[in-house]
């Protein structure tokens, strides 16, 4: 297939690019490194089935080739309001790359009959009231709130999907992703697994946000990858959470990256930093992601943090 990628540049966008491509697909990549970085995609320059173009996704997007599948990857996605790369910071244009940039890939699906992939988020359930979160769940979202901007962006980029496909008949797909984590996560977007892993890096006291008694349920990049190649090659139009199940509060995971590191800084607990109401509780339920695309994750969170450890101790030798 030839297969379009928007957001290829950055952390779950250019893993992507490298598993389609040693799939045997040829990839169209498509970034204008708001939040992303060439950086992620440098490895590719040269490579005879990548090519790349540099365009906002808000604007009218022009694919001078036939695609086979549109992958809709672009948009901020950091909730924390202290890095210049989190949507509160970029609220135009997280709104932009989900409503706008959502229409303008579905526009280039439909004029090529593509298999086309909403990347969504468990951020569409809010602060849940369910527990965990199946995909029948509507979520508890605040509609103007500081976490609006993405939230109803990407809850608009579902319905917008499910009318290309209901009014279209355009073969749309939709995963909702979970936390997710690993190698070519920026640095400094404020997300816990980056500042967590340079503050242990570093010997400084972890920032628990709150009470750190608020959940999440941290996925690694490939087994997300995985279940995205497995979305796009079936023809499922119904949302698709994908995620690992294994829930741990927050002041366990500070606990558990300090052990690794034997760092004997300890943690801090903050005044809660990130954007509007931070969920208390988030927990992928993963049946219809098990049983429609016989998917489920492979790799614990001891293990991913372990996989990642090198990526974070390279950038920060390079930044220094
Ligand atoms: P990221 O910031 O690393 O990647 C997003 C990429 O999109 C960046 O390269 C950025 O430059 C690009 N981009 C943003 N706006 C754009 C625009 N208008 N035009 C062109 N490119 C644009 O974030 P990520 O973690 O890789 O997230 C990728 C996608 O997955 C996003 O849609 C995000 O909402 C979704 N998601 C991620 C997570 C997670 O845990 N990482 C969880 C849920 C959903
Ligand atoms: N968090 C934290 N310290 C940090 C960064 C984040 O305690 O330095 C908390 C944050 O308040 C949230 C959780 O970790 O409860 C996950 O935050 P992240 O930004 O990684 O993802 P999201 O909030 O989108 O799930």
């Amino acid at each position: 297939m030839k297969i379009l990628i928007t957001g290829a540049a950055g952390f779950i966008g250019s893993h992507l690019c490298d598993l389609l491509i040693k799939e045997g697909h040829d990839v169209i990549g498509m970034d204008n490194f708001i939040t992303g970085s060439p950086d992620n995609l440098a490895h590719l320059s040269g490579n005879s089935k990548f090519t790349f173009i540099l365009h906002d996704v808000a604007n009218f997007i022009f694919v001078p080739e036939k695609v086979d599948a549109v992958l809709h990857f672009a948009s901020p996605a950091s909730p924390n309001p202290d890095s210049p790369y989190g949507f509160p910071n970029l609220p135009i244009q997280t709104m932009k790359a989900g409503a706008l940039g959502t229409h303008n890939t579905l526009g280039v699906a439909r004029a090529n009959n593509a298999r086309y992939i909403l990347a969504s988020t468990s951020e569409i359930y809010g602060d849940p009231a369910e527990h965990p979160q199946k995909e029948t769940y509507w979520g508890n979202v605040d509609p103007n709130g500081l976490r609006s901007v993405y939230d109803e962006a990407k809850r608009f980029a579902e319905a917008l999907t499910m009318a290309y496909h209901r009014y279209h008949n355009i073969n749309t797909g939709i995963v909702r992703i979970f936390n997710t984590y690993g190698p070519r996560m920026r640095l400094d977007d404020g997300r816990a697994v980056p500042n967590f892993l340079q503050q242990a890096l570093r010997k400084e006291p972890l920032t628990v946000y709150g009470d750190g008694e608020q959940t999440r349920s941290f996925c690694y990049i490939d087994d997300l990858i995985a279940g995205i190649i497995k979305l796009l090659y079936s023809e499922i139009h119904e949302p698709v959470n994908i995620g690992n199940p294994q829930e741990i509060t927050i002041k366990e995971l500070a606990l558990k990256i300090n052990a690794l590191f034997d760092n004997p800084a300890g943690v801090v607990f903050l005044r809660n930093k990130v954007a509007g109401k931070d969920p208390d509780r988030r927990q992928p339920d993963i049946s219809r992601a098990k049983e429609h695309l016989n998917w489920s994750p492979s790799i614990d969170l001891t293990e991913g943090l372990r996989r990642t450890i090198p990526y974070f101790q390279e950038k920060m030798r390079e930044e220094h």
